[in-house]
């Protein structure tokens, strides 16, 4: 059977699958445990901790937008990379970004100071990262988040999963950023692909929840059985939800990055504005591999603006309709501050080194009529 394109795959999932009422929409089973149809026969459904049908719905369609051979649902985006991190084996070698999202670097260098793994945290965008770490490490996993957050830096995944398989590494992308609309790491040649279904996928600011794909049949019985293990499986509803956001992710992900490319293109002839950061823009570092690897440059977009933290607090007061929060990919969009906020924890030689300054302002781009929102912004603008 020949494959379809993303929107109709995200348009049909379980479309029709109700063989009792025919209902349109699949059914919600909120159901905890299901009957036995006979004693000592193994069936689909038992416990829905293990497996529940509303979940895999979800499942089965994010296994098919990221051209896998299947995953698991989570309770949410840290309990995903929780499960990872559990199905590798003790004193484990693993290489993250210097950069990556708080919440993995809290998981596992604290993992590390436990002394269960080996994490190194490194400059993954490096051009001796690919030549000399990797080979110099021998990892067992490494870890990529591309693009970065907040400064949208790409690494190239098809040349770092090489390098991996020459020393039987496996390689986990993070692809919260882009949704399996805009970047499929598995074709790339990664063997696990996590999502914060928080963000994009689910899209309505109304779910916390994470998924695991993979297109490894040894690494999914793994995943599966942790999975289950530790009882970090999500819930039906959350499930149920979050297949309502998957929906229409394909045409909101084109509107994000219509109103994120809207907002660059307002900030780029700015008096007010210091540095952009954002992948469309040629000159962004990671614009060339970006452009090779992705299939869009997101809805997400950095900028320093003039004035230090006055200018930030100024631009964040006039365009006060907008809300100061930390999470990202609903339909509303959202200012961060990440100096204070989602990298408050790191120290400042830390944020200098990664290239987080006190003027640098994230921008979620939502799904606002396209005039409004650059009012929003010239409002902010004009503060500063
Ligand atoms: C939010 C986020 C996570 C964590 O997901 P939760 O659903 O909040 O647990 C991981 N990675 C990235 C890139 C994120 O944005």
């Amino acid at each position: 059977m020949k494959k379809f394109k993303k929107e109709t795959i995200a348009a049909k999932a379980g479309i029709g699958s109700d063989t009792q009422h025919g209902s349109i929409v699949p059914p919600l089973y909120l159901s905890s445990n299901f009957k036995y149809e006979e004693l000592g026969k193994e069936q689909e459904y038992e416990y829905t901790r293990e497996t529940n049908p509303s979940r895999d719905h979800l499942i089965n369609a994010l296994t098919q937008l990221e051209n896998g051979l299947g995953g698991e649902i989570l309770s949410s985006g840290m309990a995903a990379i929780t499960l990872v991190a559990n199905i590798l084996n003790i004193n484990s070698k693993v290489i993250l970004p210097h950069d990556c999202y708080g919440g993995t670097h809290r998981l596992f260098s604290s993992l590390a100071e436990k002394g269960i793994i080996d994490a190194y945290f490194v400059n993954q965008g490096e051009e001796s990262f690919c030549k000399k770490t990797i080979g110099e490490i021998d990892p067992d996993l490494i870890w990529i988040e591309t693009p970065s957050n907040p400064l949208l830096q790409a690494v190239d995944v098809k040349k770092i999963s090489k390098k991996a398989k020459a020393c039987d590494a496996l390689v986990a992308v993070d692809n919260t950023f882009l949704s399996p609309f805009l970047q499929n790491p598995l074709k790339l040649g990664a063997d696990i692909v996590m999502h914060s279904t928080t963000k994009y996928i689910n899209g309505h600011s109304d779910v916390i929840g994470g998924a695991l794909i993979t297109n490894n049949q040894k690494i999914l019985s793994k995943l599966k059985f942790w999975a289950n293990a530790l009882g970090i499986t999500g819930s039906p509803f959350d499930s149920y939800l979050t297949l309502r956001g998957l929906r229409t992710l394909g045409i909101r992900m084109e509107k994000h990055e219509k109103n994120a490319a809207a907002i660059v293109e307002l900030l780029s002839t700015h008096p007010k504005i210091n540095k952009i950061y954002y992948p469309g823009l040629p000159s962004h570092p990671s614009h060339t591999i970006a452009k090779k690897q992705q299939n869009g440059f997101g809805g997400m977009l950095s900028f320093e603006v003039l004035g230090d933290l006055a200018g930030v607090k100024n631009f964040i007061e006039g365009m006060n309709t907008l809300p100061l929060a930390a999470s990202l990919g609903g339909f509303e969009s959202l200012v961060s501050h990440p100096y204070t906020m989602t990298h408050g924890n790191l120290t400042p030689d830390q944020k200098k080194e990664v290239g987080i300054s006190e003027s640098l302002i994230r921008i979620s781009a939502g799904l606002e009529n396209t005039e409004d929102l650059l009012k929003l912004v010239n409002r902010g603008l004009n503060k500063i």
